[in-house]
């Protein structure tokens, strides 16, 4: 009875399948305030009308009963529900106590609700584990493994049986050095984790990028009991970030490095010269007429040229040197530690006959050139951005050369590159401020000695420099677009010139040079149109003076605009002829009504021969010829010897300046034109002359 009342355990004595005595013990534990209320009630009533898994509970204990008397005791866990509704886990030890041959029961009820919820969380926890996608691996304080999850195996190929009691220092890749390992512990024992990338090895010996998650676990004294270790192969994600690095830092069309990753590899090189004292070399490229290119077979065919061209560079540097595109048909080589000039040019020249093999795509075959231009460090430039603009003054001036040449960059390059920036300016405001000027050198007729026209000759008259030749500002002026306002401003002004003249009685022919920006742009026609217009002059008397480059590099369009030029009426003249390339049959097929005889033909070193044969071709193309330059009355005896119809050049200039103080009567040029005057005195029109060179 003493054992029954002061139990801390709960005791019940059950007959016939209810409580029948029920110890203090017993009261608390359920709740129920006094003995009585537990009497008469079976302990199925204290169970929950559900399991917590939700099956039915009912007769649970009557299988209990069953087993105890049986076995002569039953012990179980179970759930109840105590008089004040709230929930317990209990372990029950039911023993069979047989007494007058009825079967009496005596339960002890133990609540172990904070040992099932301690084994529910460690259940919890160990699932946790063991399903966890992250390979977490569990080692003891002396950081030998003692746990580790089937994610673990799955992604180092480690078995238990592999792995369990052996120190984490056992798996090293062998890629990080001692004190790496040092740092690493060092951080998870002070601060209680360290988390970062390094290299795992596989159990099949491979090694792979990991991110590694370590963190210490204390004990409740504050004691590192244990080490967690997560470990998650990151090569996946490693490639995608080398994918997403590669675009950012490749050229998307040929793969090559581009500028961002250029001026990265430049600065590199350059820190690496820096401390060496070794020699860079900056090869600039531009790819000769690539446009041309481009517009006449399209972009995708450019494109293609593009690849190709890459690769042909890729092939003419070694491993360690930089290709880099920079757009378009723009490419930087870093040639790095190339010891003198010579070898970088030396790889110029290589690359300079790689780039201009034959490209053999799809049926066509086609041939391109490039321009390239060196800046060596240190001679050129101690930083990027010089060494890059100079390396590009240098391309400007291979282009300059006539292009597929190399050049090295040199101070007296850069001194023309600032004088040149200087021109393009003053270029800008001459249009506006009308600095321009025309001179007219005459044409004679060689056979009747009669001036028949005039060409115009472009002056500016710069406001510092002085009177400026078109060859120190016409290719400005080309490239910075602003040919096209000065050519528009030539042909106006020379239509209005020649009208006057016209109006004076003079009835001269107008010559005016077109340049290959302005024969190639769309508004040509409406420019001579509006010229002729805007002065009233009949298209008959203007003659446009075009050189044989020009109607090559012209594009597909050539044909067409020539016809369209004849159709308007106005003569054409193939300037600087004999210097170009021009093919034969080609020519027959332009309305070219002249050829001009270039002058070198003359002046260097008179040339009887070609003379004869450009008279000869014309005569067959039914053209008249032209010669230009002619300074001495043995050059011009020559020319009439030869047959040809016309001349201009210094001598004309000369008899004319001594003639203008002659009173020519206006009306009578006509006359004058068949009638010659004695000597090789051209009849003269009163108009300004050339300038005397
Ligand atoms: P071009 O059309 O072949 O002009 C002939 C050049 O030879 C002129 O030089 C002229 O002054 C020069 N010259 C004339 N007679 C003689 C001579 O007996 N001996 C020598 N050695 N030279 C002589 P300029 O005026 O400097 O013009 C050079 C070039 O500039 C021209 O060559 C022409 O291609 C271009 N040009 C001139 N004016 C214009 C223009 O208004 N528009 C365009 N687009 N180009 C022009
Ligand atoms: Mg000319
Ligand atoms: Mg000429």
């Amino acid at each position: 009875s003493q054992m029954f009342e002061r139990s801390s355990d709960a005791i019940l004595l059950l007959r016939d399948g209810v409580i029948e005595k029920a110890n203090p013990a017993a009261v608390r534990l359920f709740c129920c305030k006094t003995e009585e209320r537990l009497h008469g009630r079976s302990l199925d009533d204290f169970s929950p009308l559900k399991q917590p898994d939700g099956v039915p509970s009912a007769g649970v204990s009557a299988q209990r009963v069953e087993e105890a008397i049986r076995k002569g005791n039953s012990r179980y866990d179970w759930h109840y529900l105590d008089c004040e509704g709230q929930q317990f886990w209990a372990e029950v030890l039911m023993t069979s106590i047989s007494l007058d041959h009825k079967h009496l029961f005596y339960v002890v009820v133990r609540d172990i609700s904070e040992r099932k919820r301690t084994e529910q969380s460690l259940h919890l926890a160990a699932q946790v584990f063991e399903n966890s996608h992250d390979a977490i691996l569990l080692t003891d304080h002396g950081r030998r493994v003692i746990a580790i999850n089937r994610a673990y195996s799955a992604v180092t190929g480690f078995v238990p049986d592999d792995i369990l009691g052996k120190p984490v220092s056992a798996f090293r890749s062998g890629l990080e050095d001692e004190s790496f390992y040092r740092e690493v512990w060092l951080s998870v024992d002070n601060a209680g984790h360290w988390q970062g990338e390094t290299w795992a090895r596989h159990s099949d010996g491979s090694l792979f990028p990991a991110w590694v998650n370590i963190t210490a676990i204390r004990d409740s004294a504050g004691q590192v009991s244990n080490y967690m270790g997560i470990v998650s192969d990151i090569t996946e994600r490693k490639k995608t970030e080398e994918q997403t690095r590669h675009l950012a830092e490749h050229d998307f069309l040929t793969d090559l490095p581009n500028r961002v990753l250029l001026l990265d590899r430049l600065s590199l090189a350059l820190a690496a010269a820096r401390r060496s004292g070794e020699k860079l070399a900056i090869l600039f490229l531009d790819l000769d007429r690539f446009k041309y290119v481009n517009d006449s077979l399209g972009h995708s065919f450019g494109d293609r040229l593009l690849r190709e061209v890459s690769a042909r560079l890729v092939r003419c540097v070694r491993e360690a040197d930089t290709v880099s595109r920079q757009g378009g048909d723009e490419f930087v080589i870093i040639l790095t530690d190339i010891g003198n000039a010579e070898r970088a040019a030396h790889v110029a020249e290589t690359i300079l006959r790689a780039v201009e093999q034959e490209y053999a795509l799809d049926e066509h075959q086609l041939h391109i050139s490039t321009s390239i231009g060196i800046a060596m460090y240190p001679a050129d430039g101690a930083d990027i951005d010089t060494l890059l603009k100079h390396a590009d003054v240098a391309m400007y001036h291979a282009k300059q050369d006539g292009r597929n040449n190399c050049q090295f960059f040199s101070s007296e390059m850069n001194a023309r590159v600032v004088e040149r920036a200087g021109i393009e300016n003053g270029l800008r405001r001459a249009v506006a401020e009308q600095q321009f000027e025309l001179v007219f050198q005459p044409e004679v007729e060689i056979a009747s000695n009669t001036v028949i026209g005039m060409e115009a000759l472009l002056r500016w008259r710069h406001p510092e420099l002085g009177l400026l030749l078109p060859e120190r500002f016409i290719d400005v002026a080309q490239e910075a677009g602003l040919m096209i306002a000065i050519g528009n401003w030539v042909l106006q002004e020379a239509c209005r010139q020649a009208q006057v003249w016209h109006e004076q009685g003079r009835l001269l022919i107008v010559s005016v040079n077109l340049s290959r920006a302005q024969f190639t742009h769309k508004g040509l026609l409406d420019s001579v149109g509006d010229a002729l217009a805007a002065s009233g002059l009949a298209a008959g008397c203007l003659e446009l003076e075009l050189t044989e480059n020009i109607l090559q590099d012209g594009g597909p369009r050539v044909t067409e605009t020539l016809a369209a030029l004849h159709k308007l009426g106005v003569r054409l003249s193939l300037d600087d002829f004999g210097t170009g390339y021009s093919r034969l049959g080609q020519l027959k097929d332009y309305p070219i009504d002249q050829l001009k005889i270039a002058q070198v033909f003359m002046n260097g070193g008179t040339d009887t021969t070609a003379i004869r044969t450009i008279i000869a071709m014309a005569r067959s193309m039914h053209m008249t010829v032209i010669a230009e330059g002619v300074e001495t009355n043995e050059q011009l005896e020559l020319l009439r010897a030869l047959g040809c119809d016309r001349y201009q050049g210094f001598l004309a200039d000369a008899t004319l300046s001594a003639a203008v103080g002659r009173v020519i009567d206006p009306p009578k040029v006509a006359e004058a034109a068949s009638a010659p005057a004695p000597g090789h005195d051209p009849t003269l029109p009163a108009v300004p002359a050339a300038d005397g060179r």
